[in-house]
C-alpha cells in the first residue's frame, strides 16, 4: 500500500492512540485531532515531535479544513460516565460533528470510517447480534445520547454514501480494553483493575450475571485497519471478540490475574444497562478474514502491566 494522509480524529483517545502508533508504524502520515475531552497528550506523547505526525487540537462540532485520503472518525466520549457529563455535547459530536467529517471526506475524496458501537443494538433481544438486527434502544433513557446519537451518524454515513458517493466503512465495536483506558472513565475493566491494583473490592453492578464480550485494542485495531483498506463492503461489521463473560466472571479473572484478594462488592445496577452483549462476528470473518487472537487472560494481564507501570512512576 502507498503511503497516505491519514485523518484519526479522536487520535488521542484510548483506541485512537493505539491506531496512530500502528498507521506511523506502516509508514503514513497522521494527523490527530482531538478536544482532549476524554483522551490526553499522552496518549501520544511518544509521537510527538515525529517527522509524519501532526497533533492538532480541534472539536469535530467545528468544520476542520485540512486534506486527507483517509479518516478515521473516532471522536466521542466511549464511557458512559464520559458521554453521559455533557449528554447534549455527546449528541453534538456524534452529529454536528460526523456532519463536518463527512464534508471535509466529500470535498477530498477521501474514504471514512466511522467507528460506531453495539449500543446501536441498545438493550438487545436477539442474541448474539448481528448486524441486520435494528436494536432495542430507549430513545429518552440516560444512555439515548449516546446510542442515538452513533445510529443519526450510521444514517449519516450511509446517507452521504447513497446521495453524494462518499466512500464511508461502518464499524460497530463491541466493548474493547487495554492499555491507555482512562483509569477512572468508569469503565468495567478499568474499574476493577484500579480497584485490584489497589486492594479495593471490586463494585459488581446488580448481580454481575449480565455479560458482555471483550475485544483485545490490538485485536479491534486490526480490524478497523482491514474494514478502511478493502473495496468490498460499506458495513455495518461487528469487531469484537465473541467470547462472552458475565461481569461476575471477568471479576474473578481480573482477581486472578492481578493476585488480589480484595473480593468483589454488589452495587446498584445503572438503568437501562444491557443485560447481555455478544457479536456475531461471521461477516467479519467472511469479509475481512478478521478474527481476535487474543484471549481475555492475556489481554488483562498486558493492560495490568501498563497500570501498574503508572502507578510506579507515582502518575496514579
Ligand atoms: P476515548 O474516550 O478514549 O476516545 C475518544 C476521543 O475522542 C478522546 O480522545 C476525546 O477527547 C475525543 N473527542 C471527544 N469528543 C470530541 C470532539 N467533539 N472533537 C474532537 N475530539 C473529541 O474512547 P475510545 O474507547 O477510544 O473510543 C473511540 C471511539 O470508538 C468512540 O467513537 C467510541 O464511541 C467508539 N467505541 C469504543 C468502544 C470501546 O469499548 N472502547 C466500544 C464501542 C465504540
Ligand atoms: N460494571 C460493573 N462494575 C463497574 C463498572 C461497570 O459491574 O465498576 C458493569 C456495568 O453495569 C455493565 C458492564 O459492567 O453491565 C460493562 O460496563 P461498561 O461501562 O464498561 O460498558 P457498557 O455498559 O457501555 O458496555
Amino acid at each position: 500500500m502507498s503511503h497516505l494522509s491519514i485523518l484519526v480524529t479522536g487520535g488521542a483517545g484510548f483506541l485512537g492512540s493505539h491506531l496512530c502508533d500502528r498507521l506511523i508504524e506502516q509508514g503514513h502520515e497522521v494527523m490527530c485531532v482531538d478536544n482532549f475531552f476524554s483522551g490526553s497528550k499522552e496518549n501520544v506523547a511518544h509521537l510527538i515531535g515525529h517527522p509524519r505526525f501532526e497533533l492538532i487540537r480541534h472539536d469535530i462540532v467545528r468544520p476542520l479544513f485540512v486534506e486527507a485520503d483517509q479518516i478515521y472518525n473516532l471522536a466521542c466520549p466511549a464511557s458512559p460516565k464520559a458521554y453521559q457529563y455533557n449528554p447534549i455535547k455527546t449528541i453534538k459530536t456524534s452529529t454536528v460533528g460526523m456532519v463536518n467529517v463527512l464534508g471535509l471526506a466529500k470535498r477530498c475524496g477521501a474514504r471514512v470510517l466511522h467507528t460506531s458501537t453495539s449500543e446501536v443494538y441498545g438493550d438487545p433481544d436477539v442474541h448474539p447480534q448481528r448486524e441486520d438486527y435494528w436494536g432495542n434502544v430507549n430513545p429518552i433513557g440516560p444512555r439515548s445520547c449516546y446510542d442515538e446519537g452513533k445510529r443519526v451518524a450510521e444514517s449519516l454515513c450511509m446517507n452521504y454514501h447513497l446521495a453524494h458517493g462518499v466512500e464511508v466503512r461502518i464499524v460497530r465495536i463491541f466493548n474493547t480494553y487495554g492499555p491507555r483506558m482512562h483509569p477512572d472513565d468508569g469503565r468495567v475493566v478499568s474499574n476493577f483493575i484500579m480497584q485490584a491494583l489497589h486492594n479495593k473490592p471490586l463494585t459488581l453492578y446488580g448481580d454481575g450475571r449480565q455479560t458482555r464480550s471483550f475485544c483485545y485494542v490490538d485485536d479491534l485495531v486490526a480490524g478497523l485497519m482491514k474494514m478502511m483498506n478493502q473495496d468490498e463492503d460499506v458495513g455495518p461489521v461487528n469487531i469484537g471478540n465473541p467470547t462472552e463473560n458475565s461481569m461476575k466472571e471477568l471479576a474473578e479473572t481480573v482477581l486472578k490475574v492481578t493476585g488480589a484478594t480484595c473480593g468483589t462488592t454488589n452495587e446498584p445496577l445503572p438503568q437501562d444497562d444491557p443485560k447481555q452483549r455478544c457479536p456475531d462476528i461471521s461477516k467479519a470473518k467472511r469479509v475481512l478474514n478478521w478474527q481476535p487472537e487474543i484471549n481475555l487472560e492475556t489481554g488483562l494481564s498486558r493492560t495490568v502491566e501498563y497500570y501498574r507501570e503508572r502507578i510506579r512512576k507515582g502518575e496514579l
